[in-house]
């Protein structure tokens, strides 16, 4: 009997311990680890370029490669021209094009057409325009080396920085599957990841929330200290999972004063705001320039930021159509359905 009692008492408490652990393994959060201290080589830099309306993103690694993401529509596209040539820069390593709309892809025409560009990294979509068709042509006449972007690509700058590409799929497959009034285009954006021994910053281009959904469903390594903000801010993009998955520090966004697209919108800057994210907006600072050593990073604008405008979005001049009352008079002023 005196044995079964101390059998009893010894299971109980084994049991007691068993639920302590298995409540300290499930509820206890763990501490992210401390990455080790990376030896810095120098200083990388990103420039989100002042293009208005579209995207433009300068990278200058440590040992001066370069890479244009984006150069904004054909009038941003001399702006950019000057800003390289500010930076006395003649040469561009790497141009990407993250997918066929002017607002990204007209300016790096102009940029091909002034500078010597390497090689252009394109998202490959067939794609019918006057504005892509001159891109091409430019391609071909400049002799700039071209890449078809796929997924698990990579791009080796130097000093460790590294770009690798997380979308499109490649190998011929598309994401098909947008929303209503979505863009296969914005879909299938370039999507890069750009690294640089602690740092890790993410671009993605147009991409909305299908694209997101199927990074995050991919696992890819998704974490970024900076992020690019999908398609200018629009509400269809950085979906709260999305932004689980990056946890980004610092977010900026690209778009400009006058868009009539509603970027950024009311609804993505609840979300940044709510995940305690830095907004920076070219529309509201201008040029704004990131440098990192590898281990942090530091955000400047070329102007002072208005913090009563920074979160507060824009109206989509759309909705404001909806309303017939406005209708009206605000018709008069538009053209057809523009593509942003
Ligand atoms: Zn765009």
């Amino acid at each position: 009997m005196r044995v079964l009692k101390v059998l009893f008492a010894i299971l109980v408490v084994a049991a007691i311990i068993a639920g302590i652990l298995y409540w300290l393994r499930r509820y206890r959060t763990e501490p992210p680890p401390t990455p080790t201290p990376f030896e810095t080589k120098g200083r990388l830099q990103i420039v989100a370029l002042d293009v208005g309306q579209g995207d433009g993103f300068l990278i200058i690694s440590p040992g001066g490669k370069t890479v244009l993401v984006d150069a904004g529509n054909a009038r941003a596209g001399d702006d950019v021209v000057a800003a390289l040539q500010r930076r006395n820069l003649r040469t561009i390593d790497l141009a990407v094009a993250t997918h066929p709309h002017a607002d990204h892809i007209a300016g790096l025409r102009r940029v091909i057409g002034k500078l010597t560009v390497k090689q252009l990294l394109d998202s490959g979509q067939s794609f019918a325009s006057a504005e892509y068709e001159k891109l091409l042509r430019a391609v071909k006449e400049r002799k700039v080396a071209y890449i078809k972007a796929g997924k698990g690509q990579t791009f080796d700058l130097d000093s460790g920085v590294r770009l690798e590409a997380f979308n499109p799929r490649g190998n011929g497959q598309w994401i098909t599957n947008v929303r209503e009034g979505g863009s296969v285009e914005n879909a299938n954006s370039v999507v890069l990841r750009l690294t640089y021994g602690n740092f890790t910053m993410l671009f993605t281009g147009d991409a909305e929330a299908e694209t997101e959904a199927e990074l995050v469903k991919a696992k890819l390594p998704m974490r970024a200290q900076v992020l690019k903000v999908g398609h200018h801010g629009s509400r269809h993009a950085t979906s709260e999972r999305f932004l689980n998955a990056v946890n980004p520090e610092a977010a900026i966004i690209s778009c400009g004063a006058d868009n009539r697209y509603g970027h950024p919108s009311q609804p993505t800057l609840d979300r940044l705001k709510r995940s305690n994210v830095q907004v920076h907006r070219t529309d509201l600072s201008g040029e704004i320039t990131i440098v990192s050593d590898g281990n942090t990073f530091q955000v400047t604008t070329n102007r002072q930021t208005n913090l009563a405008a920074l979160w507060v979005g824009r109206i989509e001049l759309d909705d404001v159509l909806a309303q017939p009352q406005k209708a009206a008079s605000a018709k008069a002023g538009l053209k057809g359905k523009e593509i942003d």
